[in-house]
């Protein structure tokens, strides 16, 4: 395997600094980060930043590719154009159309091994006690058939599955999932305090795009300020919270609200992006019965024309996140890489979202002005400007 050396750059250490220097990525692994690093191949990263690549939790799809009807190969490819050197494959339908999605996705076995960048599946329904932006026909009850249906057809590579703690059984199952090593993924539910307090005492440990799909709490008596759900993820340490950054899904302020509640260690930036994601604006035809959608740039969601402009996940890119979280929330490069890349990193066990020496040799280079430069994935150049 050739080794790389990405040479000069600012390259952003694990302690938070930035520092002027190279990064050598040796059999897919960082190896060393310092002076004079030479290697097989160099890459010139002078006046540009060389950051962890980003990790996104949560993909519907991109561009015109879908989890649900694209070859995994097509995405990741799409993804890393866009600095994503991990992301998880996030399928929304009926259980039945989950399982055949799943079984298709398990026979591109060789397209799995070679596809470093897909880390896992993700199941966003169908234990959820309202579809959102989804359909009701989405959502089904919890039974141990169904799991152990859906499992099978994973064979082993759903790594998050969304769970409304609200549903019957919903705390024994969130037990035996996370028993498994599966994440459990507090999502479009309006349960109250105590049952997701009873989730996390479970083993839920993220929350599904926190805001969107919570409900907020009815005030009953004049003078008392209600506390909902929201508020109590923003307080629960146990949890991590996915935020979609496009400020369309979530306000600015309630962001900020986020990164004081939860501090950067506990916020993970989704895009829960969707095929238009990355397309000029324009309409586009969704797959499986989805209908039309509208895109009107990266910021004002992904919306279906035929349901009276409702959202329906966001038209981010990875990079467009990257890029929201320094020009529209205000957060500095090291904040930025933590909530896309190093708190992802931590909640899923991966081995990845900082540049440290004995890390998976995933690296993004941008330049001043956040534009993508080059993305390298298990030590490989998968993606580059120029
Ligand atoms: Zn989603």
């Amino acid at each position: 395997m050739t080794s790389i050396s990405v040479r000069n750059g600012l390259v952003l250490l694990a302690d938070g600094r930035i520092d002027q220097c190279d990064v050598l990525i040796e059999s897919g692994v960082i190896s060393e980060i310092g002076a004079g690093l030479m290697a097989d191949r160099e890459i010139d990263a002078t006046n540009c930043y060389v950051l962890p690549g980003l990790i996104d939790l949560h993909v519907h799809g991109i561009g015109t590719a879908s989890a649900s009807i694209s070859s995994l190969a097509e995405i990741a490819k799409l993804e890393a154009s866009y600095g994503a050197t991990t992301f998880y494959p996030t399928l929304f339908a009926p259980p039945e159309e989950i399982v055949s999605q799943l079984r298709r996705h398990i026979d591109e076995t060789d397209e799995l091994r070679s596809t470093p960048q897909v880390a896992g599946f993700r199941l966003e329904s169908p234990y959820i006690a309202n579809a959102g932006g989804g359909l009701p026909r989405y959502c089904a009850p919890i039974s141990e058939k169904a799991t152990r249906t859906l499992l099978d057809a994973g064979s082993g590579h759903i790594r998050i599955w969304d769970i409304s703690p609200e549903l019957p059984g919903a705390l024994p199952e969130t037990a035996r999932l996370t028993e498994l090593g599966i994440v459990v993924s507090i999502a479009h539910t309006s349960a109250s305090i105590e049952q997701a307090n009873a989730a996390v005492e479970c083993g839920a440990r993220l929350v599904t795009h926190l805001f969107d799909t919570f409900h907020q709490p009815q005030q009953t008596e004049p003078g008392a300020y209600p506390a909902g759900l929201v508020d109590y993820l923003l307080v629960e340490d146990r949890v991590v919270c996915e935020i979609i950054g496009d400020g369309t899904h979530v306000h600015p302020l309630l962001v900020e609200k986020a990164f004081r509640c939860k501090t950067a260690d506990k916020l993970a930036f989704v895009t829960d992006s969707n095929v238009g994601a990355g397309l000029p604006s324009g309409r586009y035809e969704l797959p499986l019965g989805w209908g039309t959608a509208e895109v009107k740039g990266p910021n004002n969601g992904v919306r279906l024309v035929d349901r009276g402009m409702e959202l329906c996940g966001s038209a981010l890119t990875p990079i467009d996140e990257f890029r929201n979280l320094i020009s529209m929330f205000g957060k500095d490069i090291a904040t930025a890489s933590t909530v896309c890349s190093k708190t992802p990193a931590r909640l899923m066990g991966l081995n990845k979202g900082e540049l440290a020496s004995g890390r998976d040799g995933d690296v993004i280079v941008l330049d001043m002005n956040i534009n993508l430069v080059c993305t390298i994935a298990a030590g490989e150049v998968i993606w580059q400007a120029w």
